[in-house]
């Protein structure tokens, strides 16, 4: 009980959610001022250099180099890097390689597999406590590298994925005056399917190295610690965000050397993860096909998971969040949801609270198909429009501001 009500006042003291409810954006808000140097054309060219390794499968070389030139950018804005290292060595596959991915479920009978399945009535379960409701598509990973039409593309994720040693980079902006506390903010690097993983997960990979890059400007400062992580392994099964706990879990809060000031794996207070932030076009048409713009209402969900140990906290954390969205983020909402699942925010949620934003949510949208570039050939960066990259710059916007005032951040 005492651990929860420490993590509630810790919330509370770096920004009443009552006040923040109530009060305007001051001009000389330091929050807006660090939003405001987030950039469309940025956040676009990030997402763009991610796809220039391809889909970034786990286990290849050009999964490595991306690991590179990603920790070349991080160290480039200042924010100082770190690796964790381990080993895939997953069972003999069985013909499903998206383990973490997980399907639409529940579908089937006499229908071709890119019919649409429409009910109405029953009660469909989908991922992570969720329920379809509407019109829903069959999901799953394309292996088949003759569906790229891109020949260029086809061959630079020609390597096959092999078992063994793995990394993955992580960098820090240490705080002040609090040091030894910090909040994690993530998204995955690796892909699949034969694309360049521009969506899934370019756009939450781009939006934490830009949060890296302005959270590491020379005259902000923050309170508090925040590590911008980049996980691999993700599709195998959120290997790399367990790994890290694996191996972190338990330096926590501990300063080393002694006496030093300086904290190797600061107390966690939060975990903040991306996963996919700009593709919000609705649900599938009847007739198989979706719509090709962005619609109007699209939103960033924030989601957390009602079964985790620290599922209150987490509630609030989410609607923290979704706070600093309204007051904040310039273009599209925010909404939040209690089925968080299958991203690398799972494996911290019961230990600390952990959110998740998305462009869907995770169950009853990208479960049901709503996402037709979700681990497909057409998961490049020329399939999306500014109206979609927008989205990914909404939530980024969102998690700025959301991390920003849970550290006290300052412009100097
Ligand atoms: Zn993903």
């Amino acid at each position: 009980m005492k651990r929860i009500l420490m993590g509630f006042a810790i919330l509370t003291t770096a920004a009443s959610l009552d006040a923040q409810q109530a009060a305007p954006v001051a001009a000389n808000d330091p929050i807006r001022a660090l939003v405001s140097r987030l950039d469309l054309e940025k956040y676009k060219a990030t997402v763009k250099g991610l796809t220039a390794f391809g889909d970034r499968r786990q286990g290849t070389t050009r999964n490595q180099k991306a690991v590179d030139w990603i920790e070349a950018q991080l160290k480039s804005y200042g924010c100082p890097t770190e690796r964790v290292k381990y080993d895939y060595n997953p069972a003999p596959p069985s013909g499903n390689t998206g383990g973490g991915a997980g399907r639409g479920g529940g579908q089937g009978g006499g229908q071709k597999p890119q019919d649409p399945i429409i009910a109405s009535g029953e009660v469909r379960s989908g991922p992570g406590g969720s329920r379809y409701r509407g019109i829903t598509r069959r999901t799953g990973v394309n292996n088949d590298p003759n569906a790229q039409p891109d020949e260029k593309l086809r061959e630079l994720n020609r390597e096959p994925t092999k078992p063994g040693a793995r990394e993955q980079v992580y960098c820090t902006k240490v705080g002040t005056s609090r040091p030894d506390e910090m909040y994690i903010v993530g998204a995955h690097m690796d892909g699949h399917g034969w694309g360049e993983a521009a969506n899934d997960n370019g756009s939450g990979t781009a939006l934490v190295m830009e949060l890296a890059r302005i959270f590491s400007m020379p005259d902000v400062q923050t309170d508090r610690t925040i590590r911008f992580a980049l996980w691999n392994n993700e599709e195998t099964g959120l290997n790399g965000a367990r790994a890290y706990v694996d191996q972190r879990a338990s330096l926590q809060g501990r300063e080393n050397p002694p006496g030093s000031g300086r904290y190797p794996e600061p107390k966690w207070l939060g975990m903040i993860q991306h996963d996919m932030m700009m593709w919000d076009h609705g649900m599938p048409r009847a007739d198989g096909t979706w719509n090709p713009e962005q619609r109007p209402e699209a939103d960033v969900n924030i989601e957390f998971q009602s079964t985790a140990k620290r599922a209150d906290e987490a509630m609030k954390l989410a609607f923290f969040f979704r706070e600093a969205n309204q007051k904040y983020a310039t273009d599209y909402p925010a909404a939040v949801g209690p089925h968080m699942t299958n991203t690398d925010s799972t494996p911290f949620m019961d230990i600390v609270p952990a959110i998740s934003l998305r462009e869907n949510e995770r169950g009853m949208h990208t479960g049901a198909g709503w996402n037709p570039t979700w681990h497909q050939p057409i998961d490049v960066f020329a399939t999306f429009s500014d109206k979609d990259f927008r989205l990914g710059l909404n939530a980024a916007q969102t998690t700025l501001a959301g991390v920003a005032l849970l550290t006290n951040a300052r412009v100097k």
